[in-house]
């Protein structure tokens, strides 16, 4: 059995340092908790080159308030990218704003820039640019398309921790970044944390006081905001791992590799586009496949865990029905939506699963096709 992601291989190697960090909580100190918290937002702004970073309890939370922090009109468009995770839009919706949709870049699972250029409107008061599945958005691009229009830029982060652009670690561009850390993620909780991630004091302050309710200070509350805690437990349980996040970095791009010389003689799978070494960190490992559905079937039946990430476009959730929002119909997205699979890519898998994989889908999709 492959399992699709797997913690207890990771936590099974760290055993002795998750027991002693957690361990070492002093549950008769008051103040031990804030401490834990604390020292995860100074060590994760550290790695990520921030000013700030303000911990939350999920990514989803990080999204709904470094959103609602930029004080935009109620209702302004947000425009973000339509093949996507649901909590990017959800979290668009919640803060109280339109999204507004757009293509991927041909060839590419990230928003097409010239298609984000299109859609500004003079209702657009940002843009939300998600790293899908660990490939970095070129963002001094985007920056300076945003910069045009006095337009605000906060990044998805919650797939791309540790991935740069032009140089420049994802999460410190723009005005702030949301990221998380839920127990799917390259760097996983026990459940579920987040944060957001600014160079700006102000927008810092303002985040402080939106995971709280929106408390100005003696129970003044100045904004809508969520209540929204980090637990410490996971703070101590992220603090031990972010320092071998490079390390697990540089194995998920080993993976990503041998993958990709093992489909390089098949023309049915369709590989994940070059990039920059750095540009990708392979949170996901996603192919395209022309019989996606018989091919997870058929990995099943082998014992390979997989999953199909995403199967529908953001505009046609349901539960976006009756909410306003901006989408056209998008041809690359829609091909996107209907092809991929994402397959093991977490760093403990080891050579000769990699091997299994890849044998299992080139014979499948070499026999079927
Ligand atoms: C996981 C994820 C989120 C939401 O994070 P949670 O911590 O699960 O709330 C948002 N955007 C993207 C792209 C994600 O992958």
């Amino acid at each position: 059995m492959i399992p699709f992601h797997s913690n207890s291989r990771q936590h099974a190697g760290l055993a002795q340092d998750l027991t002693q960090a957690l361990g070492a909580i002093d549950l008769t100190d008051d103040t031990a908790f804030g401490r834990e918290i604390e020292k995860f937002e100074a060590q994760l702004a550290d790695y990520c080159q921030v000013g700030s970073a303000v911990a939350v309890a999920s990514g989803t939370d990080a999204l709904i308030i470094a959103l609602r922090a930029l004080d935009a009109p109620p209702g302004a468009e947000v425009i973000t990218c339509d093949f996507g995770f649901y909590a990017t839009a959800a979290s668009i919706i919640m803060a109280g704003f339109t999204p507004v949709f757009v293509d991927v870049a041909p060839g590419r699972m990230i928003m097409d820039l010239d298609a984000v250029r299109d859609a500004i409107s003079p209702r657009t008061a940002a843009i939300v640019p998600v790293h899908m599945f660990g490939e970095a958005v070129n963002m001094p691009a985007l920056e300076e398309l945003a910069a045009q229009h006095s337009i605000a830029i906060v990044e998805d982060v919650a797939q791309a921790l540790g991935a740069r652009t032009n140089g420049q670690l994802v999460g410190s561009f723009g005005t702030a970044s949301g990221i998380s850390f839920n127990w799917s993620k390259h760097l996983s909780s026990f459940s579920n944390g987040g944060a957001v991630l600014t160079n700006d004091s102000e927008i810092a302050a303002r985040v402080r006081s939106l995971r709280g309710h929106g408390n100005a200070g003696g129970f003044k509350h100045t904004r809508m905001g969520l209540n929204s805690r980090l637990n410490p437990f996971e703070a101590a349980l992220l603090s031990t791992k972010l320092p071998h996040l490079d390390t697990w970095i540089a194995r998920r791009r080993e993976i990503a590799d041998r993958y990709t010389r093992n489909f390089a003689s098949s023309a049915n799978v369709i590989t994940p586009a070059a990039t920059a070494d750095e540009a990708h960190v392979f949170h996901k490992y996603t192919v395209r496949v022309p019989d996606r559905d018989g091919l997870r079937k058929h990995l099943t039946d082998q014992g390979v865990g997989t999953l199909v990430c995403y199967p529908w476009l953001l505009h046609d959730q349901p539960a976006f029905e009756g909410h306003s929002l901006r989408a056209h119909s998008f041809e690359r997205a829609s091909n996107l939506a209907a092809e991929v699979i994402s397959i093991p890519v977490f760093p403990e898998l080891k050579d000769a699963e990699i091997d299994f994989v890849s044998e299992a889908i080139v014979s499948y999709v070499e026999s079927a096709n």
